[in-house]
């Protein structure tokens, strides 16, 4: 199955958010004439609609779901300094000297970015400050973390390295070796975030139209006819915004990357007694594990947690095993209750990041975000919007490249699954590794 085959109602989360106000369902039924077409209402395709309503342009977004259906409300909210999960001085590699530090400062500015659309556009994404602490589930991890945290310190950035102690105290036990706590990363409410930029746009001018799937591109001459069921707009430039769920639109464009569903436990509040002993004043936490791990405490005390990941149609997440990965790290946490779960795809390709393609001339699109998509995900529409409204593509913030297939596609859910099984075995070797460290530290210093 395509993840864009998932069932058509937006997702039950952990997320409140009032009313999508402002922004009606309707959807195409007509042929309209504008100046850019966007396909795609989530952080890409949204924030690209806003930027080049304000920039003159005349914009319509056509949505195959409703707002949010896609992962900008299916997320974890957490946003990071860091446009992708390479290491920055990996992103300098990547991207070469003049993207890669690009890059990097549009992940150093993730945070404030979120929060300055917010707050220029008056609505509230419940932001939790302290920063997200990322744990070295062994010693072998924590040079690239100490790496990370030395990097960014050097860029004069409030990141540092918690020896095992220190990190204990934040994060309420000491599973880990150590850690980074980057404290200019927040988590967000998403949800209330692709609400508050929808809203914003349809202020802005922009045309948005809700269950109209497109169906197909047509050049005409140097313009596109952008089709749904009901309608078509006629836009001389087309932005795609569809990212994992990208389905046949675009011919090869679904090979250049391998979807992964991953899935979000939220419990109950936790009792009074426990609460206040666990990821104390930070936002939210992750490690260096292969296998995803993920967690954040909402201020009511219910706790967020990644369920794992699959490969193929949704099932409801083994929640033994999930408790059990939390109670590894927290071990305190012995009442944990589900209160709820959903899931959501991401991308998973050959350089693990936002990748920006002209498909063709006038039709672009922003795809391969693996995890960093919240703030990035604006960042690359925003960028589209630019080229599209005549800022040459030297000056954004990643240069034009050309789609590459992943080879083995047809394969990719057997052998996902291999994979992830080796990751796990890779993971649980690793924690053993440091276990040993552990005692042989003890008897040394005993
Ligand atoms: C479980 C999970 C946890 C995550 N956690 C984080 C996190 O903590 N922090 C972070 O930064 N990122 C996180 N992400 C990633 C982030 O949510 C995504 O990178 C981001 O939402 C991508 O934005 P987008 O606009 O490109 O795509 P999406 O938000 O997925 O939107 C794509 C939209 O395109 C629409 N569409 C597709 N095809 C068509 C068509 N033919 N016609 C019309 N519309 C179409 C879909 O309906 C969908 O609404 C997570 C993702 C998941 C799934």
């Amino acid at each position: 199955m395509l993840p864009i085959e998932d069932k058509r109602e937006n997702p039950s989360t952990v997320y409140d958010a009032p009313h999508l106000k402002g922004v009606k369902v309707r959807s195409l039924s007509s042929l309209i004439v504008a100046d850019i077409a966007i396909v795609g209402g989530g952080f890409v395709g949204i924030s690209a609609a806003l930027k080049a309503a304000e920039s003159g342009r005349s914009v319509v977004l056509l949505e195959g779901h409703k707002i949010g259906w896609g992962s900008a409300a299916r997320n974890a909210g957490q946003v990071s300094a860091h446009s992708s999960k390479l290491e920055p001085d990996a992103v300098v590699r990547t991207y070469g000297e003049v993207y890669g530090p690009r890059m990097n400062a549009a992940g150093a500015s993730a945070p404030e970015l979120v929060l300055g659309l917010a707050d220029r556009y008056g609505f509230d994404v419940s932001p939790v400050r302290g920063g997200i602490v990322t744990g070295a589930h062994w010693r072998g991890t924590a040079d690239k973390l100490r790496n990370r945290a030395a990097f960014w310190q050097d860029a004069g950035a409030d990141v540092v390295w918690l020896d095992r102690a220190a990190l204990a105290d934040v994060v309420g036990s000491n599973f880990y070796y150590g850690g980074v706590l980057d404290r200019r990363a927040i988590a967000i409410n998403p949800l209330a975030f692709i609400y508050g930029l929808a809203a914003a746009a349809v202020r802005a001018g922009v045309q948005i139209f809700q269950e109209s799937p497109v169906v197909g591109f047509e050049q005409q001459g140097n313009e596109w006819l952008v089709r749904t069921a009901g309608g078509a707009v006629r836009a001389r430039k087309v932005i795609m915004g569809t990212n994992a769920y990208t389905g046949d639109l675009w011919p090869g464009l679904k090979e250049t990357f391998v979807p992964v569903r991953g899935y979000q436990i939220w419990t109950k509040p936790l009792p009074e007694a426990t609460r206040g002993t666990v990821m104390r004043g930070i936002s939210a936490m992750l490690d260096t594990r292969r296998l995803l791990t993920g967690m954040r405490l909402h201020p009511d005390g219910r706790l967020q947690f990644s369920g794992g990941i699959g490969f193929g149609a949704e099932r409801t997440p083994d929640f033994k095993a999930s408790f059990e990965r939390v109670r590894q790290i927290l071990p305190q946490l012995t009442e944990l209750e589900v209160e709820g779960w959903w899931s959501g795809w991401v991308t998973r390709g050959i350089a693990d990041g936002w990748r920006l393609h002209e498909l063709a001339p006038g039709l672009t699109t922003a795809i391969g975000c693996n995890g960093r998509g919240v703030a990035m995900g604006v960042v690359m529409g925003q960028a589209l919007a630019d080229y599209a409204c005549g800022i040459p593509a030297s000056d954004l913030v990643l240069p034009f490249s050309k789609p590459q297939r992943v080879s083995g596609m047809q394969v990719h859910r057997p052998v996902g699954a291999l994979v992830q099984r080796y990751f796990g075995w890779k993971d649980r070797r690793e924690l053993q590794q440091e276990q040993s460290f552990r005692r042989r530290d003890l008897r040394s210093a005993g």
